[in-house]
């Protein structure tokens, strides 16, 4: 757990240094440190070097977690979501990154509107069309995406991928441009903003960056290599 703060300057210069390369401006991409399986004192290291987003993907390990934390981080939730544990989950994280069904979002939308919340949401998609993952499949959402649009509590800030796993950055880059595109075409043919676009992690954020991310999820660039696997999820 040393080297945090180092590890997070160094992070920070290559997402600097991607969007440099891709005229992008870096204010546009923001930095999810995802400090799941890592202790509170590891976020606290983090908070000290300045940052203030954190992401975890088991609400189990995230609550406890975030009580021990001071209220000004920020949290977003990047794991697949359990229906029972929605009501929980809504009111800690400012963002829902991996909603993956229709018949989850309008769950959502419910505990919301019971909950007097309004979320904002991104839209999985499976875009690598892989059996092991959720989200939506890049050929149904287009079907999808007006009846998640009308419901009233949910905020859709646009789409979130886990491309499939390749031997080098480069590999997911052809599965990062055909969620851009999707996006795109949703929005053009919707109507709607669809501005975030929630993708790339330690192995191929720059990669991510350079083909229109705006929320990188980074983990163990960031926190060390994880000492153990997280249910269902990534590594
Ligand atoms: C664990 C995880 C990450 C971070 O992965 P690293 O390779 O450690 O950067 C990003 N996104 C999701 C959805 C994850 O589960």
């Amino acid at each position: 757990m040393c080297n945090i703060a180092a590890n997070l300057a160094a992070v920070k210069d290559r997402i600097a240094d991607a969007c440099l390369r891709s005229g992008r401006d870096a204010s546009d991409v923001e930095l999810i440190a995802v400090s799941k399986t890592f202790p509170a004192e590891a976020v606290r290291e983090a908070a000290a070097a300045g940052q203030i987003l954190f992401g975890e993907s088991r609400l189990q390990e995230a609550e406890p977690k975030i009580a021990l934390l001071p209220s000004s981080l920020r949290w977003h939730f990047i794991g697949r979501v359990q229906r029972n544990k929605v009501r929980r989950m809504l009111p800690l994280f400012e963002v829902i990154h991996a909603v993956d069904s229709l018949r989850l979002a309008s769950f959502m939308d419910g505990v919301a509107t019971e909950l007097g919340l309004f979320p904002r949401i991104l839209l999985q998609v499976n875009i690598g069309g892989e059996h092991t993952k959720g989200g939506f499949e890049p050929d149904e959402l287009p079907a999808e995406i007006d009846s998640i649009l009308s419901l009233p509590r949910l905020e859709v800030m646009g789409l979130m991928c886990i491309p499939p796993p390749g031997p080098t950055a480069g590999h997911s880059r052809p599965w990062f441009t055909a969620l851009r595109n999707l996006r795109d075409e949703l929005q053009s043919r919707h109507g709607t903003p669809l501005p975030w676009l929630s993708m790339g992690m330690s192995g191929d954020f720059e990669t991510a960056i350079e083909e229109g991310a705006t929320h990188v999820r980074v983990g163990s660039s960031i926190f060390g290599e994880r000492a153990y696997r997280v249910d269902g999820e990534l590594g």
